[in-house]
């Protein structure tokens, strides 16, 4: 404060007062038009030259995953007009969110990877302010070891190695309860790991014995609903999700769940605190509004009614492609993450001569652009996923209205032109 003149004070004051001179010789009728019309939207897709297409996917990340219902979009349209207090805001969203999800603590970050990161610097971090600055280059002194399993190891890695941490593997429980050393600051649970022989229970039971906290990163994990509340009642200490996915939230938004004093810590290492391994993973107000307004959105819905709307979309769309010669679908639900109905489609290669990948990439370039699932054709996609060269994935659960009935006509006219 003390740095703020009162010469400088009366300069911009003065300013202030001459901006009002300027406006009041603004045409009455131009400045009331000016605040009464509402703003009209540009389509910056199109001026851009970007095309949407039809999401036959599912909620990735590259796909820009999913869209925000209609009241999240009102809600940070709303939030977006005023300013607040960022720290004000973090907090009551984060215990609005913690009440809501039945966790000690809430923490809204820039999506999952931003959590499993925070989550790793809040263990290493917890208690001693100064390692805030420290991590991760200055790690004398600190606990940085991580156990996991080896099949746990993923794509996400780099968000715990980003806090100075280093991975120690285990296979076996017996060599899980022999990895622990005075060095050990947390475990790492990929909860949709398709490997890895060490269960749920006995990973939190060993840690716990040895007082070291269990994070588990459940990002694509909903639905059902209830995940947001079942790894935490299970006695993970940290549990991540991410806020664009099935949650349908902001996509750069994710939520950290978990123990009180783990979350404030990880909020410590976050932004808008500045000198921290966080402060290039910032929310806003519009992504943390957008992110309580998604939840309140998710928890109005309803399992089995998301799942028989799934099946309904899936059934339409083989319906279309069923008649073609050899073609056969049928529905496949994945067992943890992206766990909806999806549509299968298999055929003979001998009769239709497109391999799936091709048929993805026709798909792709067709009128409308529909993007079918990853694992189309047996591409990298989600864990639990089936593909194959003959094997065409259908995401339906982020289709909008009417657009089974497009995708399913424009699969069958690809495999149809193309059969034998
Ligand atoms: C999608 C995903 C992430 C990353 O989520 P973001 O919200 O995009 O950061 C992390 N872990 C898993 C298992 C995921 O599926």
């Amino acid at each position: 404060m003390e740095s703020i003149s009162r010469r400088k004070l009366l300069r911009s004051g003065s300013q202030a007062i001459a901006g009002g001179a300027c406006m009041g010789v603004l045409p009455m009728n131009a400045a009331a038009s000016a605040s009464a019309s509402p703003a009209t939207s540009v389509d910056y897709y199109q001026k851009l030259g970007v095309t949407p297409f039809i999401n036959a996917a599912g909620t990735y990340t590259i796909l820009s995953a999913s869209i925000l219902p209609d009241q999240v979009q009102a809600a940070i349209a709303l939030a977006a007009q005023k300013p607040v207090h960022l720290m004000e805001l973090h907090k009551a969203a984060g215990e609005y969110l913690a009440r809501r999800l039945r966790c000690e603590g809430a923490l809204v970050t820039s999506g999952a990877a931003a959590a499993i990161k925070l989550a790793t610097a809040a263990c290493i971090t917890r208690g001693n302010k100064n390692a805030v600055v420290s991590i991760p280059t200055e790690m004398q002194g600190l606990k940085n070891e991580v156990i996991v399993q080896k099949a746990h190891h993923y794509d996400y890695d780099h968000a715990i190695r980003d806090c100075g941490a280093r991975f120690v593997d285990v296979e076996t429980l017996d060599e899980c309860e022999r990895a622990f050393t005075e060095r050990t600051v947390m475990t790492q649970f990929f909860n949709a790991a398709e490997g890895g022989h060490i269960s749920r229970e006995d990973w939190i039971r060993v840690a716990h014995k040895h007082g070291v906290p269990c994070f588990n990163d459940a990002a694509a994990d909903v639905p059902p609903i209830s995940n947001l509340w079942n790894y935490t009642a299970m006695g993970f200490d940290l549990v991540a999700f991410s806020g664009g996915k099935g949650i349908r939230g902001p996509q750069c938004t994710g939520l950290l769940l978990g123990k009180k004093d783990l979350i404030d810590a990880a909020q410590l290492n976050n932004s808008p605190y500045s000198n921290t391994v966080g402060r290039g993973m910032k929310v806003g107000k519009e992504e943390i509004i957008g992110l309580v307004a998604a939840v309140d959105w998710f928890l109005e819905q309803d399992d089995a009614a998301m799942e028989a709307e799934f099946r309904k979309r899936a059934a339409v769309i083989a319906e279309r492609v069923q008649n073609v010669l050899s073609v056969e679908a049928k529905i496949f639900i994945p067992p943890v993450a992206n766990h909806v109905p999806h549509l299968l489609i298999t055929y003979d290669l001998n009769r239709i001569k497109l391999t799936a990948t091709e048929v993805m990439q026709k798909m792709r370039e067709g009128t409308p652009r529909i993007e079918l699932n990853p694992s189309t054709g047996g591409g990298p996609a989600s864990a639990g996923l089936p593909g194959g060269s003959n094997v065409i994935v259908v995401g339906v659960w982020m289709l909008q209205p009417g657009e089974d009935d497009i995708v399913g006509r424009r699969l069958h006219e690809v495999l149809a032109q193309n059969t034998r």
